[in-house]
């Protein structure tokens, strides 16, 4: 499969960026020419130690954040230099993020949540009429990560695991392109990960989601279909998953 995917233009790439932060007058830098590229499909993980700068480089890919140098290139197309309003625009129509912490609205029911990137796309009449197609995208997206029996729970009534599954459902229901996960199942028990590490493999095969994930667990980043390791703000070995 890697043979095949690495033939063609990939679908994103994050190339040679570098990103400081400044603590008072001091320059931390984080990222030292990171590079990373996922074809259309592919299910990559990131690894790297806490502090390795892994949530900033997924940021910066996702258009949350930009580079202090290097470029986000979307199918071709340089993106992270768009102004803000195209930017936003791709960042709602390209990709979804999912979290650690869910970062699920706590006053909105699960369907409300998984609603809500649908609804802000629309002015309030806009989405008046077109409620009821919204309302079906919602609950067939929250069916397909097995959560028919919670619509109308709020996230505090939910396990975690259940958070996290609404939480891809809300980040999948306009259908981005790709999926950007922050250690989606590091605040998860075991089998709980491995079950969430289930739906993103079935979402990536079934409909070729393309997925980039972060995360500092070797056992959840070697269900990827290759990983990369982020040490010292640098991209380090590349192990394709039939390395030959
Ligand atoms: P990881 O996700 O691998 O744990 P991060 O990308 O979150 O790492 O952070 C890398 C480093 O950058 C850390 O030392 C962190 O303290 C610092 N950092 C991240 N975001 C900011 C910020 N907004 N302001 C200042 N420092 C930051
Ligand atoms: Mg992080």
């Amino acid at each position: 499969m890697a043979e095949t995917l690495k033939m063609t233009q990939p679908l994103i790439s994050a190339e040679a960026i570098t990103k400081s932060y400044f603590k008072g007058q001091h320059k931390v830098p984080v990222l030292r020419g990171a590079g990373i590229t996922a074809q259309r499909g592919e299910f990559i993980s990131v690894i790297g130690q806490s502090g390795s700068g892994k949530s900033t480089l997924l940021h910066v890919m996702g258009l949350l954040d930009s580079p202090d140098v290097g470029e986000v290139i979307l199918d071709g197309t340089r993106i992270d230099n768009l102004h803000q309003a195209a930017r936003d625009q791709l960042r709602n129509h390209v990709f979804g993020f999912i979290f650690q912490f869910y970062h699920l609205l706590p006053e909105l029911s699960l369907l409300e949540n998984v609603m809500t990137p649908l609804m802000i796309r629309h002015s309030f009449l806009g989405f008046w009429k077109k409620r009821r197609e919204i309302r079906d995208a919602a609950m067939s997206m929250i069916d397909e990560v097995g959560l028919s029996h919670r619509l109308r729970h709020r996230p505090s009534e939910l396990s975690g695991g259940e958070m996290q599954r609404g939480a891809i459902a809300r980040a999948l229901v306009a259908r981005p392109e790709i999926l950007l996960a922050d250690e989606p199942t590091g605040n998860l028990d075991a089998a709980t990960g491995a079950g969430i590490m289930e739906l993103l493999n079935r979402l990536n095969q079934e409909q070729r989601l393309t997925i980039v994930m972060v995360t500092h667990d070797e056992s959840i980043a070697a269900q990827a279909h290759r990983t990369v390791r982020l040490v010292e703000g640098r991209i380090q070995g590349v192990a394709w998953e039939d390395a030959a």
